[in-house]
């Protein structure tokens, strides 16, 4: 079980450090339970000095360039975020795909590039409300799976665009039957993402197919997101 906490453009240097030594200690209350950090690139360093080296929770970027160096502005690539004891990366998020222009394409050579240099790497897929009305959603979970290389550092995230940020989560039924789906394009683990919350997560979190969650908005706050690493763990134990 693996839960994820993606800070967006929250938290600078300064937050993220005084957060983590917070939640440092948080795996040794959640038996079973992988928890990852992804803050704002300023702010990796000052993470994983705030959690010290005793600390079991890893820190992730929210992206990453596919190269391992050169003429990429704005871009950080997969050996800079090893050296400063960052593990792995987000891609394909579906903010980056919808308003930084991302494509499967780009998606796919992150993942690529980044699992090549010995990152982990959570891939984000989903469909948006248009297209889920349009009874799309499983053309488009194929098209995005179907792209994203087979590696055991490699998980999915199943992030419905109309259950992200909005309050609308997926019901656990929905969830299941799209994490079913993804698992049948590509044998991996997948985390649920939209909308979760310590109120919503043990229920989404006891279906077979949900392996973990990323987390966006309750991730923020340290009193919510210790909440739902434990009912992570209570569904574990269950
Ligand atoms: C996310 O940012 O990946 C996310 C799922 O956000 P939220 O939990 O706020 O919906």
């Amino acid at each position: 079980m693996l839960i994820a906490g993606n800070w967006k453009m929250f938290k600078g240097p300064h937050e993220a450090r005084e957060f983590a030594a917070q939640i440092r200690r948080l795996p040794e209350r959640a038996p079973g339970v992988e928890i990852v950090v992804c803050p704002p690139f300023v702010s990796l360093g000052p993470t994983l000095q705030g959690l010290g080296a005793g600390s079991a929770i890893r820190v992730f970027a929210q992206n990453v360039h596919s190269e391992l160096e050169g003429a990429f502005t704005g871009e950080v690539s997969p050996p800079m975020l090893l050296e400063i004891g960052v593990t792995g990366a987000v891609v394909g998020h579906s903010e980056r795909r919808q308003l930084f222009g991302e494509t499967d394409e780009t998606v796919r050579r992150r993942a690529q590039g980044a699992l090549e240099a010995g990152l982990a790497v959570i891939a984000c897929v989903g469909e948006t409300d248009s297209e889920r009305e349009a009874g799309e959603t499983e053309r488009v979970l194929e098209r995005q799976v179907s792209v994203l290389p087979r590696h055991d550092r490699l998980v999915i995230a199943y992030e419905p665009v109309w259950a992200i940020g909005t309050g609308r989560t997926a019901t656990p039924d929905t969830a299941q039957e799209a994490h079913a789906f993804v698992k049948s394009l590509h044998p991996t683990r997948v985390l649920y993402g939209g909308s979760v919350k310590p109120e919503n997560a043990r229920t989404l979190l006891a279906q077979p197919d949900v392996d973990g969650a990323l987390v966006g908005g309750a991730s923020l706050d340290p009193g919510s997101f210790d909440a739902i690493c434990l009912a992570a763990a209570e569904a574990l134990a269950a």
